[in-house]
């Protein structure tokens, strides 16, 4: 029911996190790479921390929060679009958690081809552009959020949202994100978000990004 092959999330981890415990309740995927993969740039204890413990605690929450209600049986992202308040805190926390860490690698900067690079290119005019405007964006949200890279059709475009949220609520389907809450990066840049926006695109896995470009 939930292969990837057919969910439209773009979560391409998204049977994975969708399995439930005897208890029928969502447990905490193993992380798809070292807990010292991504060093330098982001440290082994930053992940212990941001993985092992923030995203931990959602999942956590979201299994209280369902547990009885309309929402207990769906998958993640439809939890997602869905739901409202606390509940949708922290399934959209979750999923977008899952969503950022899944597009990380630590075997050196790789740059978008194929597909992902035409819709950049057609949307922004070149890579560097589009690198410039969603570091933009990034820097200047102001509090907690998440930055998105989202396909709306033949278009790519970036949204900014503040706190959980998340794309799929605006019918758009999710490229790349970046986190811009503070614990995703105060262990290792402490203040300076822009230094910690500079060493993400180290780390972008843009071959997962072109595996969840929906084909039209
Ligand atoms: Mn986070």
């Amino acid at each position: 029911m939930m292969k990837n092959e057919t969910c439209n999330c773009g979560l391409l981890c998204c049977e994975t996190v969708n399995a439930r415990n005897k208890d029928n309740q969502f447990v905490l995927a193993s992380l798809p790479y070292a807990v010292d993969a991504l060093e330098p740039y982001i440290s082994k204890e930053t992940i212990g921390f941001h993985y092992g413990k923030h995203l931990a605690t959602y999942i956590e929450n979201l299994n209280k929060l369902k547990t009885g209600t309309e929402f207990e049986n769906l998958p993640l992202h439809e939890i997602v679009v869905r739901s409202n308040g606390g509940l949708f805190n922290n399934a959209a926390q979750t999923f977008n958690h899952y969503f950022y860490f899944e597009a990380l690698q630590g075997n050196g900067e790789s740059q978008p081809e194929g597909k992902a690079r035409q819709l950049l290119e057609k949307s922004f005019g070149s890579v560097e552009d589009f690198k410039e405007k969603f570091t933009q964006a990034g820097a200047t949200l102001f509090g907690s959020g998440w930055v998105w890279l989202v396909q709306n059709g033949d278009n790519v475009e970036i949204l900014a949202l503040g706190n959980a949220g998340n794309p799929l609520t605006e019918g758009k389907h999710p490229l790349l994100t970046l986190d811009v809450w503070e614990h995703a990066y105060y262990l290792d840049t402490q203040n300076a978000r822009a230094k910690y926006i500079g060493n993400f695109w180290k780390l972008v896995d843009w071959e997962k990004v072109e595996r969840r470009i929906k084909v039209q």
